[in-house]
């Protein structure tokens, strides 16, 4: 039993709780092995970045539960995530699995902000315990279980999904590409569980139950994602989500320590190869020919008024 005495999240059963990570455990290493420094930012419950070798990990589920989201999360990892990543992503297989991820990540979310009181988890508690116990009983399998109907999305942005959100924000397609956030958002009437994994972004609706304009990107309680194309992206309120977001993380990363800054300036220097092939290069450089092309196009227009 664990000292504060606290029951597994997901099953509310066992107290014998292993220290889980709280973000899916394959997302870690592909930013650390994708990383300049070998090393990753990770922003904690309070919103401080902290420099380790490891995503944040607290103590939340038992070794059971551990085990029914490490199915899904690998699935989605071997099948989505890495493919897509390596720009190898041929077809997107109809399968459960894909929703017990997202079903599983959005949980995670709503965990943490529960934990950090986001002032939405408040304002929506009553409608997130419903979602929250329907959540557990599908990832659970529990018997007579009936899938409700608010809806889960995996949305797969690339810089060019992001390239449209660019000019308002330069760090916008590092922040998204590059981080991992757990949030909660409320705009234009619409308001979801949201989680971005390097890019990768599962979407779980509080309320309308469904969203519109999301064709091809639904994995629960139907699957479309994958099943229809073009997938539909982009609806009000979207990217000033990302942008808010982008801001967020732009905020986190500025308040790293001098030390943490002079360490990645150094792994720079000392192996500038790696350093540049490394995925934080490639995104920069990236970055950097968006901006420019984007500034020539603003010129040329200026030559012609
Ligand atoms: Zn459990």
């Amino acid at each position: 039993m664990n000292i504060e005495g606290t029951l597994c999240k997901l099953c509310q059963k066992n107290d014998d709780l292993r220290t889980s990570h709280v973000l899916p455990r394959f997302l870690g290493k592909y930013l650390k092995e994708t990383s300049a420094t070998g090393f990753l930012t990770a922003v904690d419950e309070n919103g401080k970045p902290s420099r380790s070798q490891d995503l944040y990990k607290r103590e939340l589920l038992c070794d059971q539960c551990e085990t029914v989201l490490n199915e899904a999360e690998t699935f989605f990892a071997a099948s989505i995530f890495h493919p897509f990543k390596k720009n190898q992503l041929k077809t997107i297989p109809v399968d459960e699995r894909l929703g017990r991820f997202a079903v599983s990540v959005s949980l995670r979310a709503l965990w943490m902000m529960q934990l950090i009181k986001h002032p939405l988890a408040e304002r929506w508690k009553g409608q997130l315990d419903e979602l929250e116990t329907e959540w557990r009983n599908y990832l659970l399998k529990k018997h007579n279980f009936v899938k409700g109907n608010h809806s889960h999305h995996i949305l797969l942005c690339n810089e060019a999904i992001l390239a449209v959100g660019l000019k308002n924000s330069p760090n916008l397609i590092h922040s998204v590409l590059r981080t991992s956030a757990y949030y909660l958002f409320e705009k234009f009437d619409k308001a979801y569980v949201f989680a971005n994994l390097a890019g990768v972004q599962i979407i779980s609706m509080i309320s309308p139950p469904e969203l519109p304009v999301s064709q091809g990107t639904e994995v629960y309680p139907n699957q479309t994602f994958g099943v229809v194309t073009p997938p539909g992206i982009g609806w009000g309120g979207y990217f000033q989500n990302l942008l808010e977001l982008a801001r967020k993380c732009d905020d986190a990363r500025s308040r790293l320590s001098v030390t943490q800054r002079e360490m990645i300036k150094r792994s720079m220097n000392k192996d500038p190869e790696k350093a540049a092939m490394s995925e934080d290069g490639l995104i920069y450089r990236m970055q950097q020919e968006l901006l420019q092309s984007i500034q020539e196009v603003l010129t040329e227009r200026k030559e012609l008024t």
